[in-house]
C-alpha cells in the first residue's frame, strides 16, 4: 500500500543494545505504530570480524524485554545484511552499467599516503577521481558524485543541512575484493525494504549526504530522515561506558521495570508538556518524531529509578510477584516456592524499594530469618530488661485467639499500657528480632504476614540469642 509508513531499527550486532540504541529502536517503533505502519528489524552485520550471534540474540533479547515488536525481520531470512549480498551486487553492478559507479584500481598504498597529506594540510581527505574516466573493468567501485552544488537533508529534527559536494568525495561502494561497504549496504536495503522513514542516531548526520547521492544515482525517491540527537552523560559528552551501566540487560538485571524504561527513554530528548509518567497507549497516541529535541539528552539515572518507582507503586500484586521471581537468586534468596505468599508481601515493601531487586533486598526478611542482629540496636533492645519484654510478648501473642493486624495491635498496646512502655519500644524490640533491624513496613502487618509460628520463632531466636550473649 503506497502512503504506508515502513521503519526500520537497522543495529550493529558488534555489542549489547545500549540506551541510545534502545531509544532509536523506540521512536521507530512508536512511529510506525502511531501511523499503523510497518515496523522492521534489520541486522546490519556486514562486519563480520565484529558481529555475533551471540549479540544478535542479546539485542534480540532485550527488544523482546521492552516488547518492540517488529513486524519484519529475524529469524525470518533476508533481514540479515549477510544475508543479502547477492541484491547489493545486483544494485552494484546496475549503477556500473547506468555510467553511476566506476571502477578504481588506485593501490591502497598510494591512496594512504594522500590521505597523510591531506592530514598534513589540516584537510579531510577527498579521493583525487584519478580513475573516473580510465574505463576500468574492474578493481574498487565508486560512486560517481558531482564535483558542484551542494546535498541538503532536510532533517525532521534539525530542519535542512547542507553538505558542500566539497567536502565529499566518490565514495566506496563495494571494495577490490568485492565486499559491499556499509553506507552502501544501507541505502540498498532501505530502497528495498521500502523504508518510508529513516530515523537514526545522528552520529549517523555525516553519512546522510552520502547516501542520498547514491538514492539519487539509483533513481529512487528519498526517504523523510531524522535524525535523533545523542544521549549525553552528567557531563554532557557522549553517553558511555565511563558513566556507568548503558546496556538495557543491565538495567533490567538491576530490577527495572520494562515499562519504566520505555517511559524514561520515551521521554529522553521528547516531551509532551509537563507529562512524565505515560502508558504505552499514550506513548503511540502522542508520539511524534517532529517533537524530539535536537539538542542532546541527558541521561539521568535518578530519573529513571524516580520512574521505576512509580511503576512499581502501581504494579498490581499478581504481576509484582511475577516480575520480582526472577530476582530471588540474585540476592542471595532461594524462590519461595508459595507464589501466593510472595504476593501478599511484596505490596508493603513497595514504598520501600525503587528496583524489583530492592524490594527484595529491603523486604529478605520475609523470606529468611535475620542471619545477625543490627549492632546498636541490640545493643538497645536485646538487653536484660528486652528478654523480660520478649517473654511477655510471646506469652501475649501465643495466648491471641487471632493473628491479625488488627488483634496483633489491641495486644501490642494492651501489654504496652500494663507495663507502662511506649508502643515504639515493644514495636522496635519486635523489628529487630523479626527483621534483624529496626526499619520495615508496619510492624502488625508485618507480623500478620509472616504468621504466628513464623513470628513466635524469631522471637525465641532472639530470647535465646540474649541468653547466649549474656553466657559469653
Ligand atoms: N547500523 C547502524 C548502527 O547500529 C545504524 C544505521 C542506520 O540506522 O542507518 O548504528
Amino acid at each position: 500500500m503506497s502512503g504506508t509508513v515502513r521503519v526500520r531499527f537497522a543495529p550493529s550486532p558488534t555489542g549489547h543494545l545500549h540506551v541510545g540504541g534502545a531509544r532509536t529502536a523506540l521512536f521507530n517503533w512508536l512511529y510506525a505504530r502511531h501511523h499503523r505502519g510497518a515496523f522492521i528489524l534489520r541486522i546490519e552485520d556486514t562486519d563480520r570480524s565484529r558481529s555475533t550471534d551471540a549479540n544478535i540474540a542479546a539485542i534480540v533479547e532485550a527488544l523482546e524485554w521492552l516488547s518492540l515488536d517488529w513486524d519484519e525481520g529475524p529469524p525470518t531470512p533476508g533481514y540479515r545484511q549477510t544475508e543479502r549480498l547477492a541484491i547489493y551486487r545486483e544494485h552494484a553492478e546496475w549503477l556500473f552499467a547506468a555510467g553511476r559507479a566506476y571502477y578504481c584500481d588506485c593501490a591502497p598504498e598510494q591512496l594512504e599516503r594522500e590521505r597523510r597529506a591531506a592530514q598534513a594540510r589540516k584537510e579531510t581527505f577527498r579521493y583525487s577521481g584519478r580513475c573516473r574516466d580510465r574505463g576500468l573493468a574492474a578493481g574498487a567501485l565508486r560512486l560517481r558524485i558531482p564535483d558542484e552544488g551542494a546535498t541538503i537533508v532536510n532533517d525532521l529534527i534539525h530542519g535542512p543541512v547542507t553538505f558542500d559536494h566539497r567536502q565529499l568525495d566518490d565514495w566506496i561502494l563495494v571494495r577490490t575484493e568485492g565486499t559491499p561497504t556499509y553506507n552502501f549496504c544501507v541505502v540498498v536495503d532501505d530502497v528495498t525494504m521500502r523504508i518510508t522513514h529513516v530515523i537514526r542516531g545522528n552520529d549517523h548526520l555525516p553519512n546522510t549526504p552520502k547516501q542520498i547521492l547514491c538514492y539519487e544515482a539509483l533513481g529512487y525517491p528519498l526517504p523523510e530522515m531524522a535524525h535523533v540527537s545523542m544521549i549525553l552523560g552528567p557531563d554532557r559528552s557522549r553517553l558511555s561506558k565511563r558513566h556507568g551501566a548503558t546496556s538495557v540487560q543491565a538495567f533490567r538485571d538491576a530490577g527495572i521495570p520494562a515499562e519504566a524504561m520505555v517511559n524514561y527513554l520515551a521521554r529522553l530528548g521528547w516531551s509532551h508538556g509537563d507529562q512524565e509518567i505515560f502508558t504505552r497507549e499514550e506513548l503511540i497516541e502522542l508520539f511524534d518524531i517532529k517533537d524530539v529535541a535536537s539538542s542532546g539528552a541527558v541521561f539521568d539515572h535518578a530519573k529513571l529509578e524516580w520512574l521505576s518507582h512509580q511503576c512499581i507503586k502501581r504494579m498490581d500484586a499478581d504481576r509484582l510477584a511475577a516480575a520480582v521471581a526472577p530476582f530471588f537468586p540474585a540476592v542471595g534468596l532461594a524462590v519461595p516456592r508459595d507464589r501466593e505468599y510472595v504476593a501478599r508481601v511484596l505490596p508493603t515493601l513497595r514504598e520501600r524499594g525503587k528496583t524489583f531487586r530492592e524490594l527484595l533486598e529491603v523486604g529478605r526478611f520475609y523470606f529468611e530469618r535475620p542471619r545477625d542482629y543490627a549492632r546498636e540496636a541490640a545493643d538497645t533492645y536485646f538487653t536484660e530488661t528486652g528478654a523480660g519484654r520478649l517473654a511477655a510478648l510471646i506469652a501475649r501473642l501465643e495466648a491471641l485467639p487471632s493473628f491479625t493486624p488488627d488483634t496483633l495491635e489491641r495486644a501490642y498496646r494492651d501489654l504496652g499500657a500494663e507495663l507502662g512502655l511506649k508502643l515504639v519500644d515493644l514495636a522496635q524490640l519486635t523489628r529487630l528480632a523479626l527483621s534483624g533491624g529496626t526499619a520495615s513496613p508496619p510492624l502488625f502487618e508485618v507480623l500478620a504476614l509472616l504468621g504466628r509460628e513464623e513470628a513466635l520463632a524469631r522471637l525465641r531466636a532472639a530470647q535465646d540469642w540474649i541468653i547466649a550473649r549474656r553466657r559469653s
